[in-house]
């Protein structure tokens, strides 16, 4: 990828919002256990931020890849993973699908307003029954007319109790059941009657992020709301994952060499034995390993990135960097904490919420075994 001076700009320009308006409040956000969507997705829209790759027309920068690229690495030095997360699903999680296969008039009513930060969105695929197996989810919308109505449960939906709506994969043919084939995405206000937050999910860690249980029911929208062909919904809800898997991983990369800049100033300073910890060869070539795994997976991920940019199907890239970065972070939380001794086991710390927060990356969006289970698919093991 090549970064001009127009990717510096844009940079900076995150990069301001990120210490002057999401840093400081982190703390107050990460207690409450939510943070103000409403109030900062349009700072984030006025800076271009939400809608770099989509269409001027409704809203988008028109700008390519390598600036989503740019965009994650700064989200990344936000201090927890919980705000950057809920921005990645306004951004590349819940409204890819919309802007490539929506009608115009969904995309004038939904997306435009939501890259300008008016609105809050979350994708809704999961459900209490099925995660890992998107296949067998069970919510179903019934045609009745020129509406769909929707019944069903949505689980851990990221922004669920402040999105204004949903991109949600709902069974709308039944003569498959358990089969991928008769999905449908389709959009739902929250505003409509039957729509319902069962619950707030309190969780280990991305505490700043408001997860929720949704309840769908009767809910009707009209057909209309229907993302694209109908009866694709599964195709493209896979072909939305490579968005969120890429992006998650960028994010997550620049979170890691965040946190082991972070210790090493703190190896730095902190004295034992008469010598700063950081004079301990086995500790400076624990990091060292770190820093070339750190490296070795950004060259993956510009690598994933470029091909993007050539409009390739990247679900390998997509599918090896969620994996690799996940296991990743987790070796790196694990060696700041153990690093930081006691004060890498307590509160005060920035070191335990980025362990807690990390974790997710193997879990979310696919776990590692399902990321597995693509890899084994593609080089032609196990079946379809
Ligand atoms: C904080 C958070 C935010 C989330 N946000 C969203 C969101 O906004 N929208 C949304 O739709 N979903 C969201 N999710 C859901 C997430 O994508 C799922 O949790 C994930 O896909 C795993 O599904 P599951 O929890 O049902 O686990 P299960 O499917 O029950 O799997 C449990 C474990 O079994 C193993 N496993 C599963 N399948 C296989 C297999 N075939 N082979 C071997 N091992 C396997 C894996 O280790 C897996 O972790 C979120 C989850 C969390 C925790």
């Amino acid at each position: 990828m090549q970064f001009t001076e127009e990717h510096e700009h844009f940079r900076k320009s995150v990069r301001r919002l990120v210490d002057e308006e999401i840093n400081p409040y982190v703390d107050e956000w990460e207690e409450a256990g939510i943070f103000p969507a409403h109030e900062l997705f349009p700072k984030l829209g006025e800076i271009g931020a939400l809608g770099l790759e989509y269409d001027p027309e409704f809203g988008g920068g028109g700008a390519d890849h390598s600036f989503t690229y740019v965009l994650a690495q700064e989200l990344g030095r936000i201090d927890c993973a919980g705000v950057p997360m809920a921005i990645a699903v306004e951004t590349s999680m819940a409204t890819p699908a919309l802007a490539r296969y929506g009608s115009d008039e969904l995309k004038r009513t939904y997306l435009e307003p939501t890259l300008r930060g008016d609105m809050v969105c979350s994708i809704a695929v999961s459900e209490p029954d099925a995660g890992s197996d998107v296949a067998g989810i069970r919510t179903r919308a019934v045609r009745d007319g020129d509406d769909w109505v929707i019944t069903g449960r949505k689980m851990w939906i990221t922004n669920g109790t402040q999105a204004d709506w949903l991109c949600l994969l709902a069974r709308t043919d039944d003569s498959q059941p358990g089969d991928y084939h008769g999905m449908s995405l389709i959009i739902v206000p929250t505003t409509t009657p039957g729509f319902s937050v069962g619950r707030k999910i309190e969780k280990m860690g991305n505490r700043s992020s408001d997860t929720a249980e949704i309840v769908l029911d009767e809910v009707r929208v009209p057909v209309t709301n229907t993302i694209g062909e109908e009866g694709r919904g599964f195709q493209q809800q896979m072909a939305q994952f490579q968005d969120e898997r890429l992006v998650g991983a960028y994010i997550a990369l620049a979170g890691a060499r965040k946190a082991l800049d972070r210790t090493k100033d703190y190896l730095q300073q902190r004295v034992a034995f008469g010598k700063p910890l950081l004079a301990n060869q086995h500790l400076q070539y624990r990091l060292a390993e770190l820093y070339a795994d750190v490296d070795l997976i950004d060259g993956f991920l510009q690598h994933a990135a470029d091909r993007y940019l050539a409009g390739h199907d990247v679900t390998r890239e997509a599918t090896v960097a969620k994996l690799k970065t996940g296991r990743m972070t987790r070796e790196v939380a694990d060696t700041c904490v153990q690093y930081h001794g006691g004060m890498g086991y307590a509160e005060e710390m920035w070191v335990a919420r980025y362990f807690r927060d990390s974790r997710l990356m193997s879990i979310g969006g696919g776990a590692d075994e399902v990321m597995l289970r693509v890899i084994t698919m593609l080089e032609g093991m196990g079946k379809k």
